[in-house]
């Protein structure tokens, strides 16, 4: 290790290894020190529960991986990394057993709402499908890190994207696009009436038209190891392991950049109050399983999905929401992500086996057990799922903040992606990743575009920092 580093990166999340990788690429002389002992963050894979049981104990399904223009960019697939596609990406069965579906196929996918909402839904995404790239680009690099390639699409897309999800719920007239849009909503812990929120929604379904909502082969780690490897390869070093408490824990470099909390980053490079008034959101209490077979949904499209949202109705998706984000309390039938990869990737589980994850939404903090209303759902949608249960391992706010002390209360989005907080994080600024301390930087998914594994605030950061450091 030079004696002067270029740039040291605290976490090793996604966007802490792409912010690490951007800067080595470009020839400076990078660390990464990870409190843990595997990097990975929020993309990582485990046997949590049995031998031979591959989970992701975070992120699983890979809408804005596979579109990031970031991991485009990168020679990813050459460390190991390949996207696998279920034969549908998403799909939001209704107790009747049938279903909406977010297909590859818009006309699929405007079909599965039924004839009064096919023409709204394809009205809604065709005029961004064709410049979906740049778009993603544009997008993912405000506010203002690059000039945007098509000023007049990213333009059209704010309109369409910044009134609330509940507008945009109001355009459909049957109950599966509304809930199937609320479910999309709801990704991303955001309130169904917050400012901006339909932006999330149409994220989603143009991510999945344009390429699909993959999961990584092997799991989700295979996209750390691969961003790690190639790190590697470029000079860079990892120390696992090392937790950081002070910036004196650090090797001296002229750029130090965290991925993670605002919260933590304040603390560790003594920085005060700096984000005192920034805010976190609900929490989330989630179960990992290990299953006999695969999950026996009553729907037909929800048995090729990779992911599937359990929610009955747009109603009952805000009542949990709202019970979770502004109630206090968690919700009676929460709304539920689930996801099962065996669908696509048969190296998960032992043969004829499945590994399932499955979510719901509760306040920030909270200590209690959602396991018995996360099931009874499950079972509106797939009878006989509990016979299935091999084991099971479950997390709920401390734990989830244990495993990543970026979760802090449990909330997975590190800040309440909810009011101004959902586009000008982690401050009301054009230039989120710097700080007042000109060497200390942040790139975690407290900063824009927010959560996901995708990478780009970490490519975005790495921006910041190396014009900083030429300038120096
Ligand atoms: C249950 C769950 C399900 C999810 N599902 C999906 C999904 O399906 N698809 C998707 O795209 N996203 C999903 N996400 C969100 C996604 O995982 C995160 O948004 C993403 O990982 C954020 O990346 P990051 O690099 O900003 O931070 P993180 O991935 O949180 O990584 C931060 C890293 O920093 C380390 N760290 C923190 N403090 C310190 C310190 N003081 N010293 C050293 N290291 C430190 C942590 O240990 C961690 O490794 C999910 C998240 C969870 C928890």
């Amino acid at each position: 290790m030079p004696s002067m580093l270029d740039a040291v990166v605290v976490g090793a999340g996604p966007n802490g290894l792409t912010a690490a990788v951007e800067l080595a690429r470009r020839g400076f002389s990078v660390a990464l020190f990870e409190a843990k002992g595997t990097v990975g963050g929020g993309a990582r894979t485990e046997e949590l529960t049995l031998p031979g049981f591959r989970h992701d104990p975070c992120a699983a399904a890979h809408p804005l991986g596979i579109n990031s223009p970031a991991f485009r960019a990168l020679p990813l697939d050459r460390y190991g990394l390949e996207w696998l596609h279920p034969t549908l990406p998403m799909a939001h069965p209704f107790p009747d057993g049938t279903a909406a579906v977010l297909s590859r196929s818009p006309a699929e996918t405007a079909a599965s709402f039924g004839p009064r909402d096919a023409g709204t839904y394809r009205r809604l995404v065709q005029p961004f499908l064709p410049q979906w790239d740049t778009l993603a680009r544009d997008f993912m690099s405000l506010p203002l890190t690059a000039l945007p390639r098509d000023p007049v699409t990213l333009a059209r897309f704010g309109l369409a994207g910044l009134p609330p999800s509940t507008w945009l719920l109001r355009r459909f007239r049957d109950e599966k696009a509304k809930a199937l849009f609320a479910g999309l909503v709801a990704h991303v812990m955001a309130p169904l009436g917050g400012f901006a929120t339909s932006t999330v929604g149409l994220v989603f379904a143009l991510a999945a038209h344009a390429r699909g909502w993959p999961v990584a082969r092997g799991g989700s780690q295979a996209i750390s190891d691969a961003l790690a490897a190639y790190l590697k390869d470029l000079g860079g070093s990892i120390h696992t392991d090392y937790e950081v408490k002070r910036l004196d824990d650090l090797p001296p470099a002229r750029a130090y950049v965290f991925d993670t909390s605002p919260t933590a980053l304040a603390r560790i490079a003594g920085l005060g109050d700096l984000y005192g008034r920034y805010r976190y959101g609900p929490g989330v209490f989630k179960i990992d399983y290990a299953l006999d077979g695969p999950v026996p949904w009553t729907a037909p499209e929800a048995r090729v999905a990779g992911t599937v949202q359990i929610g009955a109705s747009s109603e009952e998706i805000g009542t949990a929401l709202r019970a979770a984000s502004r109630e206090g309390r968690a919700p009676d039938a929460p709304f539920l992500i689930t996801v099962q990869p065996g669908v696509a990737d048969p190296t998960r589980a032992p043969e004829g086996k499945q590994v399932f994850w499955a979510y719901g939404h509760v306040p920030n903090g909270w200590t209690g057990d959602l396991t018995d209303a996360i099931e009874r759902q499950l079972e509106r949608f797939a009878p006989g799922f509990r016979d299935r249960v091999l084991a099971r391992a479950t997390a709920g706010p401390p734990e989830l903040a244990t495993r990543n002390a970026n979760y802090i209360g449990g909330d997975i989005a590190t800040g309440a992606v909810s009011g101004l907080q959902i586009l000008l994080r982690p401050k009301l600024s054009l230039s989120p990743y710097t700080t007042p301390h000109p060497a200390v930087f942040i790139c975690s998914s407290a900063t824009p575009p927010g959560p996901g594994v995708h990478g780009m605030s970490g490519h975005n950061a790495a921006k910041a920092v190396w014009r900083r450091l030429r300038q120096t």
